[in-house]
């Protein structure tokens, strides 16, 4: 038996027991390394619904997380048990005009796990044990913590803006939201050779996070008159998911720049300034998950070229899953919060 971390409902998360599944050819049974608990597994707890994805059946979160692997299917080649595993979350079916284009994070028929964009959702990794396709696992022999490989994915998603953004080598950079996604943004920009990066945030520890990662300057933006950020920056990245964030973005970013909205914004939508970015020719596109960018991810992370020890800020075990997700929505105390196995 195996425990997992079940929503039934907003704010209605559960702790249930469930048997371990059998398992086909090329897949592998793993025990959870680290997950980590990310925005939209919040907004699930939280609301039940993530932007347009909303539950219409209880669902397991966790789509970031790392592995053990415990047993294996009879056609298993690429780990052996006892190895330590990245997991990749994405699952494009390899076979539609998207996937073929190269864009698989755009995949006509994604499965990704912890997520309700398809019915029946797609269910994730926050419990004991979980199988996965071989396919989905890196193995990793290198020196480091389950709790820095679970941060593959988050890293990803900045990587993934980052190359949604373009040529950073000299630029200035305003990234909009300290949170986990906006620290990756900034490990990102300083990879693409980004000359200055400039944080915002309406809190001091985001911030202060920010900082440790390697933001050069960062500006409290509930306490600078907006006028002081106007035109200051090549690029932005929106990754605050909030209305105000995009407003500081479209006004610090020069004629002819580029936005790129990573976090996802309120469902009801936003008053959009369409005339700015005709008049001002900004570029305002998105980024959405991450398609190549989990393999740069691991890499990274393996050379220890980027090292995100900084932002898991605790882990906790999975039994005690409420306290995790109570913990992960106070800004304030956190920024990365995992779950582990006792
Ligand atoms: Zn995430
Ligand atoms: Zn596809």
């Amino acid at each position: 038996m195996s425990i997992a971390c079940r929503i039934h409902g907003a704010r209605d998360l559960r702790l249930e027991e469930e048997q371990a599944p059998a398992l086909g050819p090329h897949d592998v049974e793993l025990r959870l390394g680290a997950g980590g608990i990310c925005g939209s597994d919040l907004h699930y707890f939280q609301h039940g619904r993530v932007g347009a994805f909303v539950m219409r059946e209880p669902l397991i979160p966790g789509h970031e997380a790392s592995g053990v692997v415990e047993r294996l299917g009879s056609a298993v080649e690429r780990v052996a048990v006892g190895d330590k595993v990245a997991i990749n979350p994405s699952h494009p079916c390899g076979r539609c005009d998207y996937c073929s284009a190269g864009r698989l994070n755009l995949c006509r028929n994604m499965r990704f796990l912890g997520s309700a964009s398809v019915f029946p959702h797609v269910q994730g990794m926050f419990r004991e044990r979980f199988v996965m396709r071989e396919a989905q696992l890196t193995p990793i022999s290198e020196d480091i913590s389950l709790g820095e490989l679970a941060c593959a994915e988050p890293l990803s998603i900045g990587l993934h803006a980052v190359h949604r953004a373009g040529v950073l080598t000299g630029r200035i950079v305003l990234v909009t939201g300290g949170g986990t996604i906006g620290c990756m943004s900034v490990i990102a920009a300083r990879l693409a050779g980004a000359a200055k990066i400039v944080v915002c945030d309406i809190a001091e520890r985001p911030l202060a996070m920010a900082r440790s990662v390697g933001a050069d300057e960062t500006v409290r933006s509930d306490q600078v008159d907006a006028a002081q950020l106007a035109d200051s920056a090549d690029i932005a990245i929106e990754a605050a998911g909030s209305p105000a964030a995009l407003a500081t973005c479209l006004q610090a970013t020069r004629k002819g720049g580029r936005i790129v909205q990573v976090g996802t914004l309120p469902a009801e939508g936003v008053m959009f300034p369409a005339n700015s970015v005709m008049a001002r020719e900004l570029d305002y596109i998105g980024a959405f998950r991450a398609a190549h960018a989990f393999d740069w991810a691991v890499q990274y992370l393996r050379s220890r070229r980027v090292d995100v020890r900084p932002l898991v800020s605790a882990q906790i075990p999975l039994a005690r899953a409420h306290e995790a997700f109570e913990l992960a929505s106070d800004r304030s105390r956190s920024t990365k919060v995992q779950v582990v196995c006792a």
